[in-house]
């Protein structure tokens, strides 16, 4: 296993530009690429020409791509002497399972090195405007999965929901409606929330709304995975909120496209 090396890199929230220099400078050098559908495909461009590119993204409706065989190939590639960048959406060590295929490649005696990334959690409502933490609004802010190993809600969200905290979920579309309940149960449905889907793309999709009115405001505008989900008051700060949201009565009034 002469020269090999493994980088865990983060490839930023969508944005090709959004990657880090040090990333970009572990790409130049990528002997092997494997990368997922959530890193943009243009970050492969900075990979030398004869650098092997290898997607290992989950291929719809098959099971194929588990993380066991990324991981042997990772050691596969690794035993060939290879500088291998693995290339993740957002950064690594968040919801990413970067430290699984650390934890593999150390046990195969593979140097490894972590490059992080902009997450999604804290850069995607940036863009749009919308501040984690704003002095007089919130002390915290929070990041959780929406969705737990058996299907359900973290006890997370529901500790998050009794605080001033802003709440960034990940993977949690799907688990929308009961997440919204359990906001609703802590007397929070005048909550401001976004949802922004694929943010920071050309195809980026947003709503906001109420805690009471979101689920509807999704549904509108199809909005589905990957979304990241954004609870709190510092969500009325986005330069359209007003426009969207009648506080008082909580519903939308226009629907921005
Ligand atoms: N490691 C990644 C997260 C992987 S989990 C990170 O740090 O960003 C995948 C989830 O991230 C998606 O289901 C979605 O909730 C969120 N996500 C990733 N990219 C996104 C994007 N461009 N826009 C909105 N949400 C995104």
């Amino acid at each position: 296993m002469e020269n090999c090396y493994l980088i865990l890199l983060g490839a930023g929230p969508g944005d090709p530009d959004l990657i880090i220099v040090k990333g970009v400078k572990a790409l130049e050098k990528a002997e092997v690429v494997l990368y997922d559908t959530l890193s943009h495909p243009d970050l492969l461009d900075y990979a030398p020409a004869d650098a092997e590119k290898i997607y290992v993204g989950k291929k719809a409706g098959s099971c194929q791509n588990s993380q066991q065989s990324i991981n042997d190939l990772i050691v596969q590639k690794a035993r060939e002497g290879n500088y291998i960048v693995r290339l993740k959406g957002g950064d690594p060590f968040v919801f990413g399972r970067g430290h699984e295929e650390l934890t593999h490649a150390r046990a195969h005696d593979i140097p490894v090195e972590v490059i992080p990334g902009i997450s999604s959690c804290t850069s995607i409502g940036e863009l749009q405007t919308i501040p984690l933490t704003k002095r007089g609004i919130n002390e915290s802010f929070w990041v959780t999965t929406g969705v737990t190993r058996n299907g359900g809600v973290s006890e997370d969200i529901e500790l998050a929901a009794q605080t001033t905290a802003t709440i960034a979920i990940l993977m949690g579309m799907r688990n929308l409606p009961k997440i919204v309940n359990i906001f609703k149960r802590y007397g929070r449905s005048t909550t401001p929330i976004a949802v922004i889907q694929r943010g920071s793309l050309p195809e980026e999709k947003i709503a906001l709304g109420t805690i009471a009115s979101i689920t509807n405001e999704v549904e509108k505008k199809n909005l589905t995975n990957p979304a990241l989900i954004l609870i709190g008051d510092v969500v009325q700060l986005h330069p359209e909120y007003a426009t969207w949201v009648s506080r008082k009565s909580g519903t939308t009034e226009a629907v921005m496209e």
